[in-house]
């Protein structure tokens, strides 16, 4: 397989800039651009003309951020008129531009490789085709599964099985969602019925499949949702199991936050001449977050958020902790604070956690204190505020997290707590959003140590710009 590298193109103020140092080793490359703006796609490609090297890249789709595109229509990407009629029901004008990329392309049956997180509008973009695809052939008789979505955890996996549904509901297609926890009998009785789409977590799956319950022989489309975070889990194994089951000559898409090494070499095993399909990069969801840093130390944090849960016009917000005890802990101070607040975390029960999930949903609950893990999935449109308590020690992670406000293209705030511990990780942040943080000028408890000097944002740029001056 050709060597399959991600170009980024950054647009701002109207600017393109190419991020080309890495390619800059005399290979070939050769360059494709999607685009949803021609104006756009004309100016990336102005500017690689300028550049004096020659590059090789067999699919390069240019990035156009999860800002939702309003001159592309859903009809122009070849959808049905069944599945037309359920996207208005949803309220959606425009596809995202992750759909916008990877709806023609899983329609003409390609195999599928996309950066892409929650938020961007990833299911739509895989389901909307699975539910075509499948809709077009149906067999006769009862169906069977044609279609295996993989997800990570059980709040994915649900909401995945309520997007199939909602999308698919003019058409025949009938789908089951499967995941550990709970009992089997009902998601057996579901299955009995007969289903064209499996939604699932691994290890529920496997289990049914050693039961002789589920059969994997002819599943046509296979997806891998949040395939880092399945890493992350430990499902590698589990994925290795699922892939031996299914035919061989499957219809496949991998859909992942971030593309590490490990899950590039996935996708080299999984996928047969993929397209990559790439949004939201790291320094997309700032254009619609105001983010903000509070400098102040540990002691102090709680009371702080305290005060701006009490005094600013915050509606629903989600916390993020580092640890599921403090998770925990918090939670219970806001309650007897008078602000209703419920945690989320990896110990709780599955009642549990539904019922935290659900009412914050719907309203009753204001604050959802959650750690990484167990708030990834989650899919709440109108979150006002997300509040880093904790910095993020990963700068990718801060983007993951901050994404959970400001969905499909809506604005949302970002505060974020940091003590001098964690200054180091607000370095690293700022650096990979490309951005300065908002630093509030009046708030209490503010720390008694100087709030660093602004973090230079791009050193590794500069020395690049050098060797580049120097190659030539
Ligand atoms: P996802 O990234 O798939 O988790 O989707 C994030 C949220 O965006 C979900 O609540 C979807 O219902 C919503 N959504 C997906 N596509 C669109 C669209 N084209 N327009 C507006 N909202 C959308």
């Amino acid at each position: 397989m050709k060597d399959l590298k991600t170009l980024k193109a950054i647009v701002k103020d109207g600017k393109v800039t190419l991020d080309l140092p890495e390619f800059l080793d005399g290979t070939k490359l050769e360059i494709k651009i999607i685009s949803t703006e021609k104006s756009l796609q004309e100016q990336i490609s102005d500017q690689i003309k300028r550049e004096p090297e020659e590059y090789y890249q067999p699919e390069t789709i240019a990035d156009t951020g999860t800002l939702i595109d309003n001159t592309v229509l859903f009809h122009q990407l070849k959808l049905i008129n069944p599945l037309l009629e359920a996207i208005e029901e949803q309220g959606y004008n425009h596809p995202s531009p992750i759909q916008v990329q990877a709806i023609p392309l899983a329609l003409e049956g390609r195999d599928i490789l996309g950066t892409a997180q929650t938020g961007s509008g990833k299911t739509a973009a895989f389901a909307l085709p699975i539910i075509q695809l499948l809709a077009a052939n149906e067999p006769k008789g009862k169906p069977y599964p044609r279609a295996l979505i993989l997800s990570p955890t059980r709040e994915l996996a649900s909401q995945i099985g309520e997007s199939i549904a909602n999308y698919g509901v003019y058409t025949e297609i009938r789908h089951v969602t499967i995941y550990g926890g709970v009992s089997q009998r009902p998601q057996e009785r579901e299955l009995k019925k007969g289903k064209d789409v499996l939604v699932a977590t691994p290890g529920r799956l496997l289990d049914l499949i050693d039961q002789g319950i589920i059969n994997l022989d002819r599943i046509e489309i296979f997806v891998l949702d949040e395939a880092d975070r399945m890493l992350d889990m430990g499902f590698i194994h589990d994925i290795r199991k699922v892939l031996k089951l299914i035919p061989n000559n499957c219809h496949t898409m991998l859909f992942s936050a971030t593309m590490p090494k490990q899950i590039l070499e996935l996708a080299n095993k999984m996928l047969v001449d993929p397209v990559r399909v790439s949004v939201d990069p790291p320094s997309s969801p700032v254009e619609t977050i105001d983010s903000s840093v509070f400098f102040v130390e540990k002691s102090d944090k709680f009371n702080l958020l305290a005060h701006l849960l009490k005094t600013d016009n915050i509606t629903k917000a989600l916390v993020f902790m580092r640890t599921k005890h403090s998770a925990n802990n918090t939670a219970k101070k806001l309650t007897r604070q008078n602000i209703i607040a419920d945690s989320i975390h990896g110990n709780k029960s599955q009642n549990g956690r539904e019922r935290a999930l659900r009412g914050f949903k719907n309203g009753e609950i204001k604050v959802l204190v959650a750690t990484d893990i167990a708030a990834r999935g989650i899919d709440i449109d109108d979150i006002t505020h997300v509040i880093n308590y904790d910095m993020s020690n990963e700068a990718e992670i801060y983007v993951h997290r901050i994404g959970r406000t400001a969905r499909a293209g809506k604005s949302g705030i970002a505060y974020n707590f940091c003590d001098e511990k964690e200054r180091s990780y607000l370095v690293d942040v700022e650096r990979l959003i490309q951005d300065h943080l908002i630093r509030p000028k009046k708030y209490p408890y503010v720390s008694k140590i100087p709030a660093p000097s602004l973090t230079e944002l791009n050193p590794q740029r500069k020395t690049r710009s050098k060797k580049k001056k120097r190659r030539r």
